[in-house]
């Protein structure tokens, strides 16, 4: 029986702890490997692979539109938006603002059959390539509040292929990162040994914990700080698979477009030992 494909998303408590060399490091490394840039407010994984966008298709939400006629101003649809996306003024009908989700709630409440749904684009999917390096990047359009939509559209597609993929998430903990690694098979958490960092690495073990996955921990830079980052992974029970320490080489090659495990043995033999370890966590 084929092996079924392995997902594991590269994630952080925090910005700027080297997430995406981590995430672009694995796609160069290991063979076969398809990607998925979902952090969507900024997305660099093509960037840094040099890969170009060869297709794109819009991301749409469902936008409530509101037929002046029909509504009798009940309030039942402003009442029940969880969100707060829909305000009336002076006696009018409810109008919709940026902080809808397209959940279309307020057209099943809506007793007058007032509400019905146009697409509204919020984003989009590119497929990148280079050779035969193949990623999924979700771009939030600028202004857009919800990057959700844009970040499950992305998942969609890359989960589709059937392939080992490798997720490059937000950072932080709160909704986009969740939405990242729920269909991960295997999170690596990509730290630094700074306070900002150990108290974020914190935060995202908590939530990893709560979401049930199993987890690794990546220390980047592990010789600029001194905060105790084995201790605290050790609490959660999670090992720490790799530490890299600062690299001026490793620095300047990023800054010139290239991951760290394109110039750099020590991150290449980092990335087997973190795939090996993912499969192993997996039962691969
Ligand atoms: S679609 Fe959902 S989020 Fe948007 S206004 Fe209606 S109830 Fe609120
Ligand atoms: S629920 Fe329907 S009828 Fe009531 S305020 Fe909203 S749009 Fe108007």
């Amino acid at each position: 029986m084929a092996e079924r494909p392995l997902t594991v998303a590269v994630a952080s408590g925090k910005g700027g702890t080297g997430k995406s060399c981590v995430a672009a490091s694995l796609l160069v490394t290991v063979p076969g490997l398809l990607g998925a840039d979902v952090d969507v407010e900024e997305p660099n994984l093509a960037l840094l692979l040099g890969a170009e966008a060869i297709s794109s298709s819009l991301v749409e939400i469902p936008w409530p539109v509101i037929d002046d006629a029909l509504c009798d101003r009940c309030g039942e649809c402003v009442k029940n938006c969880r969100f707060g996306a829909l305000l009336m003024f002076g006696g009018g009908a409810p109008v919709p603002n940026d902080l809808c989700h397209g959940c279309g709630v307020c057209s099943m409440v809506c007793p007058r059959k007032a509400i019905t749904e146009v697409g509204r684009p919020v984003g989009e999917v590119r497929l990148c390539r280079r050779g035969d390096l193949r990623l999924y990047e979700g771009r939030l359009h600028v202004g857009m509040p919800n990057p959700v939509p844009v970040i499950d559209a992305a998942l969609r597609a890359a989960l589709a292929e059937g392939r080992d993929l490798v997720i490059d998430s937000p950072p932080g903990t709160s909704c986009p990162m969740v939405s990242a690694v729920r269909e991960a098979d295997v999170v690596v958490l990509v730290t630094e040994p700074t306070p900002f960092g150990y108290a974020d690495l914190d935060l995202a073990l908590q939530v990893i914990r709560e979401l049930g996955k199993p987890a690794m921990a990546v220390v980047n830079r592990c010789d600029l700080g001194d905060a105790d980052i084995e201790g605290l992974t050790e609490r959660y029970g999670v090992p720490v698979a790799a530490r890299l320490p600062f690299s001026r080489a490793v620095a300047e090659s990023y800054a010139a477009g290239n991951p760290p495990a394109a110039t750099d043995a020590l991150w290449r033999d980092a990335m087997v030992t973190l795939w090996e370890r993912a499969k192993e966590m997996a039962g691969r």
